[in-house]
């Protein structure tokens, strides 16, 4: 985060907005800056990348489903963009952390012995790690207390829309990335491959919602892709997973997508039109 923090405040912070006498290192210049940069980025990342799905990927019929809402879109962003400044603050404090240079995150391919090898390498490692943990917490998420208290906001959306991606309760949203943070804090990782991994991540989170079950043959029983989560959000027990199928079928929560086997929200929506 430092790279877009370090550009922020060459082209604008400093010349245009904070005094000369205010440091750029300063605690508190860099908390303010982080915010607010932290939730326009939040914006822009979930508005631009929902609005391109929706409008190029995302099945418009599924809107016809009867478990739809009405104004579902409407109601879907409105929640996402009341959730993302809470979700981006508490983003913010660990930024504000890798900033200050309690992370691994490194500069320079000379800092590691694997050189550009280390992008792949820890980019995989990245994807791994992250997605086991957030596997374990969304099943956490799924018991009583906390299905009822947090998550339950984010599973109004039946068939979800591209803009269901950030309809969460803030807290349940950051608790959820904190795996993203997490890792570099534990792990060592170039700081452009981890801001291309973060935006990476963001369209995942809204790929996985967008209804297109377009998976490459082969890579349909790994992949967890839009149909698994699709079951998910219909199922609520079943298809935890955020990149793989894989914690999946070791925590006994896989189910093969209904729309793979031609059961989908798609057929319900055929019968429904069958019916009027
Ligand atoms: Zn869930
Ligand atoms: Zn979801």
């Amino acid at each position: 985060m430092d790279i877009i923090l370090d550009l922020t405040d060459e082209s604008i912070l400093t010349p245009y907005v904070y005094p000369e006498s205010l440091s750029p290192k300063n605690i508190w210049r860099q908390l303010c800056s982080l915010t607010i940069l932290v939730i326009l980025g939040g914006y822009a990342l979930y508005l631009i990348t929902a609005a391109v799905n929706y409008y190029l990927f995302f099945d418009k019929r599924l809107l016809q489903h009867p478990q739809s809402l009405k104004d579902q879109v409407k109601q879907e962003i409105s929640c996402s963009t009341r959730a993302i400044p809470l979700m981006s603050f508490l983003s913010v404090l660990m930024f504000l952390a890798e900033i200050r240079g309690y992370s691994k995150l490194f500069d320079s391919f000379d800092e590691t012995r694997l050189g550009k090898w280390s992008i792949p390498l820890y980019s995989a490692s990245f994807i791994f790690f992250t997605d086991s943990l957030i596997y374990w917490i969304h099943r956490g998420l799924h018991s009583r207390f906390f299905y009822k208290n947090l998550h339950k906001q984010h599973h109004k959306w039946k068939v979800p829309t591209p803009f269901a991606s950030h309809a969460f309760h803030p807290i349940d949203g950051f608790v959820q990335s904190f795996p993203y943070h997490l890792y570099v804090f534990l792990f060592p990782m170039h700081k452009w491959t981890y801001l291309a991994l973060f935006v990476f991540v963001n369209v995942w989170t809204v790929s996985i919602h967008d209804g297109n079950y377009k998976v490459p043959m082969r890579l349909k029983e790994i992949i967890n892709g839009a149909a698994h989560h699709m079951d998910h959000h219909l199922f609520y027990n079943y298809n935890y997973g955020q990149f793989f199928t894989f914690w999946d079928r070791v925590g006994g929560s896989y189910r093969n997508p209904s729309s793979f086997e031609g059961n989908g929200p798609l057929k319900d929506i055929e019968e429904k039109e069958k019916r009027t």
